[in-house]
């Protein structure tokens, strides 16, 4: 019997892309499916965004995975490329490069290309990460642009740093200094990520770049995807394998950190870290038991976690399943409980756990 799954649920996916649509009906969507589509299984989740209009990924091997998966759109690489010997693959493989660095510049320059790549130039307009300076974007844009080994249709973008937080002014101070250095320029203009997308209507652009919305999973602080009409995609459920009496002051799990304060009985799930499920989630983190929320006790361990089910009047046996979160459980509520954000909760799901796409 396989115990940790995590179920992808694919109509909640289109219902997400279709969001982006509403949120940012002019722009065209560029998916983004790196880090294993966010844990979500990178093809498979491709396969079912036929709608996007492109594909984005950090790496070139993920973009490499997506054209054996046999996906013909277009896909950007967000980290471009790196050394001169990657541009024949991204020329042989429609991969379209961010240049963010004059290192890339000068590759391009100096290398031979049988055909000219597309590219978008990334500045920086305050993220400080990726990107060309605001200041020499119009000498970098014009050797780009006299450079023949580059299709002159160059895109132009930008990453904003704080779009989660409404209450932040740089986003809009990142928009006004982006669009007064492109205003002139006919070529497509992308910003927004999920939050630029929901929160940040100006913003918009021609492009757009949803990540963790389309996995139904809320950007913003302090929110739930359901707060944007968003479906939650994944649901990490795992079973019961063990149902333990504990006395009053017995202490439990590696460390001893969580002591009962009065006798108990404590259900034994299987899923740990080594399924991906975080380390540092606090005594008390929820999980759903036959619709009804219990709380974690004792540290976190590798395969196994207990969870403090009291006098157990719900009856809860060996082989009940346990959601760890799903629609029922905001991973958004158990990131919180980890002190992380939930892309880092489903992105670490390990290949340990077995995936259903319903
Ligand atoms: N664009 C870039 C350049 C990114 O690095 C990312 C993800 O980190 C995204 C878009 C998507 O962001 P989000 O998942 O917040 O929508």
């Amino acid at each position: 019997m396989r115990l940790a799954i995590a179920e992808i649920n694919l109509q909640a996916l289109a219902h997400n892309l279709a969001q982006v649509r509403q949120f940012a009906p002019n722009s065209k969507v560029m998916a983004v499916l790196k880090a294993n589509a966010y844990g979500h299984g990178l093809v498979k989740i491709a396969q079912h965004l036929n709608d996007a209009d492109a594909f984005a990924v950090a790496r070139i091997d993920e973009a490499l995975a997506l054209r054996a998966g046999g996906l013909t759109k277009p896909i950007v690489l967000l980290e471009g490329f790196f050394h001169q010997d990657d541009l024949p693959i991204l020329l042989a493989n429609n991969f379209q490069a961010i240049i963010h660095d004059e290192n890339q510049l000068i590759a391009l320059e100096q290398a031979q290309l049988d055909a000219p790549i597309s590219c978008w130039l990334k500045i920086n307009t305050g993220m400080h990460r990726l990107g060309i300076a605001a200041t020499q974007f119009e000498d970098f844009y014009q050797r780009l642009l006299a450079t023949e080994n580059v299709k002159n249709n160059i895109n132009l973008m930008t990453h904003f740093s704080c779009a989660d937080d409404i209450s932040d002014s740089k986003t809009a101070q990142q928009i006004v200094l982006f669009d007064s250095l492109v205003i002139g320029k006919q070529q497509a203009h992308c910003l927004a990520n999920s939050a630029g997308i929901i929160a940040w209507p100006a913003g918009h652009g021609d492009w757009v770049r949803p990540g963790l919305m389309l996995y139904g999973v809320s950007p913003m602080l302090n929110c739930t995807g359901e707060q944007h009409n968003l479906k939650p995609v994944m649901r990490l459920t795992t079973k019961v394998i063990a149902i333990r009496d504990v006395e009053a002051g017995q202490c439990v799990g590696y460390g001893g950190r969580w002591q009962s304060t009065k006798a108990t009985k404590l259900a034994v799930v299987a899923m740990g870290y080594g399924d991906g499920y975080p380390r540092h989630a606090k005594h008390g983190t929820p999980v759903v038991i036959g619709n009804k929320r219990y709380g974690i006790a004792g540290n976190v361990s590798m395969d196994m976690i207990s969870v403090d089910i009291g006098d157990n009047s719900d009856n809860i046996k060996v082989g009940d399943d346990v959601v760890m979160w799903g629609s029922e459980l905001p991973v958004e509520e158990i990131a919180q409980c980890a002190t992380t954000i939930p892309y880092e909760l489903l992105c670490n799901i390990t290949p340990r756990v077995s995936y259903e796409y319903l």
